[in-house]
């Protein structure tokens, strides 16, 4: 998921890089990968679980970092780099703009609930393209880290949307498939009629 520029700029606390070396800094091993961008098959379909635990999949996460970061993200699932596995990435504030920065291996949404928000969003698979879209204000997500171990992951909020949009992909969903309406032909006739775009 894209950052929102008001957010991108906004002092951020952050309770994860203090407890981390420099040599744990996400991304900082990875290399960039293109994004894929709307149109591309691999971004409906449906991600396979994860079942292999090894060096190639730490190197998954790193890639997928690196990218997320140099493209100005907040959240980035592997199929938007072209790998059909069911992993995602984040480093995202919540509404109080404290910082949330994780990887999932095998998420699943277990709780969406709270009021539903409708929010700006946008996607780095759709640059540029940006819609009001309803998700719900509490996600809870569970799955397990690159050794396998198991992860919790509760958000509010931004943060919230960001862990419903990354989950969504793994389905081979995008945020456009929640709109509906006059919002939803915009959105697509944006895209459609964007530079990058090669679906007409
Ligand atoms: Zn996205």
């Amino acid at each position: 998921m894209r950052a929102l520029a008001r957010r991108a700029a906004a002092g951020r606390r952050d309770r994860t890089l203090g407890a981390m070396s420099a040599r744990s800094i996400p991304g900082s091993s990875g290399t960039v990968r293109p994004v894929r961008l709307w149109g591309d098959p691999v971004l409906r379909e449906p991600a396979a679980e994860v079942t292999v635990f090894d060096a190639g999949l730490a190197r998954l996460v790193e890639d997928m970092f690196a990218t997320m970061y140099a493209a100005d993200g907040v959240g980035l699932a592997a199929p938007q780099i072209g790998t059909a596995l069911r992993v995602f990435v984040y480093d995202c504030p919540d509404d109080e703009e404290l910082r949330h920065l994780g990887h999932v291996v095998n998420p699943r949404l277990v709780e969406a609930g709270g009021v539903t928000v409708t929010g700006s969003e946008g996607c780095l698979s759709l640059p540029g393209i940006d819609a009001a879209t309803p998700r719900f204000d509490e996600t809870v997500v569970e799955g397990v880290d690159v050794h396998g171990h198991p992860v919790r992951v509760a958000g509010t909020g931004f943060f919230a949307r960001c862990l419903q949009h990354e989950c969504v992909h793994l389905d081979g969903g995008l945020f456009t498939d929640r709109l509906t309406g006059l919002r939803k032909r915009r959105a697509l006739r944006a895209a459609r009629r964007a530079p990058w775009s090669q679906v007409r």
